[in-house]
């Protein structure tokens, strides 16, 4: 049922021109965004339990900061900090709008449009697109098991939102458009790494794949001879999938589609930002990892994931 004051502003609505109506939008989703922001960070505030100085559990609540977060005070080291400290969200203005702010980078809107949408500037934008993207980056698997699917892929090098040029382009092949080459591994559990490397050498992809390839697993790989004496090396067994489109199956599970496949959304997706520089790569590939692994996704679940 209704209650009477909400039938009233319903009342109200009716008359408003657009200019007001967008306003009013506007007013209505910061109110939401707030509530599912203010929700979070008190289950976060109800989370903290130690202190990030010193790590003694001995803190006490000591006030809140001006826009309503926790404040604690350690009694150890006598240091004070505030619920959000440890995260990423530290010292980020505006808690209104991140919800918001969350949902245009789910949907890969550019960074000037956000800040038109959001009435915050540029410099903003981007700065909280980096805070966004802490996380995602934070969570890289160390250990990848069973079936693993190897292959590297290539964009053109670009110097885009680079000022300055610091360190000598790569290489031109025949006057072509240098590539960089970005290594990509996952298991069938679902944990993905990535990589933007120098060079494609084996040196690189090794350095890559040894520390995260667990005892016992299958490496599954196309016909780059790289892959022989790095399996050699790691002593796991090793399926070379050479043949067409890399649409290979041997024992009908060994391949690398699952890869391939995950390669293609990735790149078809990096489109809509018509282009990007080489230094911010490794971004692009955790912002869309964290999105591939997080589908059934509440508009929260990014800030929720940083708390
Ligand atoms: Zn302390």
């Amino acid at each position: 049922m209704i209650n009477n004051k909400l039938k009233g502003i319903l009342k109200e609505v009716t008359n408003l021109n657009y200019p007001d109506l967008k306003k009013l939008r506007h007013e209505v989703e910061n109110n939401i965004s707030n509530n599912q922001i203010g929700k979070a960070i008190a289950e976060h505030e109800d989370r903290v339990c130690s202190c990030p100085y010193c790590d003694s559990e001995l803190i006490n609540k000591w006030g809140v900061t001006r826009q309503g977060i926790q404040r604690f005070r350690c009694k150890a080291c006598s240091k004070t900090f505030n619920a959000l400290f440890s995260t990423p969200f530290y010292r980020m203005r505006k808690p209104e709008k991140w919800i918001n702010y969350s949902n245009l980078m789910w949907n890969g809107t550019s960074l000037r449009k956000s800040a038109s949408l959001l009435d915050i500037n540029l410099k903003t934008a981007f700065r909280w697109r980096h805070i966004f993207l802490k996380q995602p980056q934070a969570i890289t698997p160390s250990n990848l098991h069973g079936i693993i699917e190897a292959d590297e892929t290539f964009i053109a090098e670009s110097f885009k939102g680079k000022r300055k040029i610091c360190r000598p382009a790569r290489k031109r092949g025949g006057g072509n458009i240098p590539q960089v080459p970005i290594i990509m591994v996952l298991d069938r559990s679902g944990n993905i790494v990535h990589k933007v490397i120098e060079n494609n050498t084996k040196e690189n992809i090794e350095a890559v794949l040894t520390p995260i390839i667990s005892e016992g697993s299958v490496l599954c790989t196309d016909g780059n001879i790289s892959y022989i004496g790095i399996a050699k090396g790691l002593n796991i067994d090793h399926k070379r999938l050479i043949g067409l489109d890399n649409q290979r199956v041997i024992e009908s599970v060994y391949h690398i589609q699952t890869l391939n496949n995950y390669m293609m959304r990735w790149k078809s997706w990096l489109k809509r930002f018509c282009g990007v520089g080489t230094a911010y790569l490794e971004n692009y590939l955790s912002w869309f990892r964290f999105m591939a692994q997080n589908k059934e996704h509440s508009e929260q679940v990014w800030v929720e994931c940083a708390l």
